[in-house]
């Protein structure tokens, strides 16, 4: 057997070839695909080898690595995050990741994961908003109009069929590239002048702003009755979004709870305020919201398996289409004690 054939392929995609699958495919078929792949992981919950994420922080941000596992398959993401980068021209979120195979640790796909995070977090968040949002809901408020917020709209829109979106950002050049990105997508746009306005009258409200810091971006007396939050932007300790009075009177909905309360919204509350991790909606021993009148938060940090579920969607699709390069990211030795023939056949070919 030659050397070639006894090695797995590791998949490379890169940030051009996601471009390549989500024009082929179409963005909202990619984020519904997503959708499909995290409720499906969701439901083998009991699968995974879960864990928190690992993260370094730094006065600027923090640096996070999320690694998770069943018995086939391993992932890990790397993943930043740094609020006042954009001022310097670099993203505030950057990330890729593997896929790797159990049996062997062999790594089988390394894919850029910047696009792709924001397509999962965006289909994570329709998926829970499809469950505990009042299913008549139209309007949403979209507070933070960065790079998450035309994924956040466009999720929304297909998956829960939201209509009009109420916009604020501190910064309003954010807030009018948001609304020209948007133009032909039929959704009903308004640029607001507060946080309070944007929240008038809207059914869901999703927070994804940028701040290190313990932000108040909604407070009580902007919660109505019925209302749902996605609340994407606080993910770290020292940084959240809502005053600790929306959550005291909401049900509040998790992804993995260890990791949620050291980095979520819940983080402001005592350890034993009651939460539910949503995968328990999913399957069907939680109802989600319980009337009408409840007001639901899912206070979303990003958790490993559904960057594990994007990942094996970006993996399913490069392979149906012929996207993406095959690199050798393991060194292939004929015989694999003995890895110094690996350099020393390069001297060779470099000789030559
Ligand atoms: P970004 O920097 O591109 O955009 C953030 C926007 O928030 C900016 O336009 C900024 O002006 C605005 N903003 C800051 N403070 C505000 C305030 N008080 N009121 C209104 N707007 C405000 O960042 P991004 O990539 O869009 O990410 C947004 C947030 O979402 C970040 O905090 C990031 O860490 C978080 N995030 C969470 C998940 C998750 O799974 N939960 C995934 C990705 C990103």
């Amino acid at each position: 057997m030659a050397i070639r054939d006894k090695f797995p392929d590791t998949l490379y995609i890169s940030v051009q070839d996601m471009v390549r699958i989500v024009q082929r495919k179409g963005l909202s078929a990619c984020i519904a695909g997503v959708a499909r792949n995290i409720e499906a992981d969701f439901l083998r919950w009991e699968s995974f080898d879960k864990s928190a994420r690992l993260a370094c922080h730094s006065s600027e941000g923090v640096i996070e690595l999320m690694p998770i596992a069943d018995a086939r398959q391993f992932a890990f993401k790397y993943v930043n995050g740094h609020p006042k980068n954009t001022r310097a021209g670099l993203p505030t979120v950057m990330a890729f990741g593997v896929l790797a195979d159990v049996a062997t640790g062999a790594p089988r796909l390394l894919s850029e994961l910047t696009l792709t995070t924001a397509i999962r977090t965006a289909a994570m968040s329709a998926l829970a908003a499809k469950r505990l949002a009042r299913p008549d809901s139209r309007v949403m408020a979209l507070i933070g109009n960065g790079a998450q917020s035309e994924f956040q709209a466009l999720a929304f829109r297909d998956l829960v069929g939201i209509r009009e979106l109420r916009l604020f950002d501190t910064d309003p050049a954010a807030t009018a590239k948001l609304v020209a990105n948007l133009a032909g997508s039929g959704l009903r746009l308004r640029a607001c002048a507060s946080t309070a306005e944007a929240v008038r009258g809207a059914d869901i409200v999703t927070t994804v702003t940028a701040d290190k810091s313990n932000a108040t971006i909604l407070t009580p007396e902007m919660m109505a009755p019925g209302m749902h939050v996605n609340a994407v932007g606080g993910d770290c300790p020292g940084k959240t979004e809502l005053h600790r009075g929306v959550l005291e009177r909401a049900s509040v909905f998790v992804e993995f709870e260890p990791q949620t309360r050291v980095e979520g919204e819940i983080q402001q509350l005592p350890a034993d305020f009651p939460v539910t991790e949503f995968w328990r909606v999913l399957a069907g021993t939680h109802p989600g919201r319980r009337n009408r009148e409840e007001v639901t938060v899912f206070d979303s940090v990003g958790f490993a398996l559904e960057d594990y579920a994007a990942l094996r969607f970006v993996r399913d699709a490069a392979r149906e289409l012929g996207i993406g390069e095959v690199m050798e990211l393991v060194p292939r030795a004929e015989d694999p004690k003995n890895l110094f023939s690996v350099i020393v056949a390069q001297e060779e070919e470099l000789a030559v």
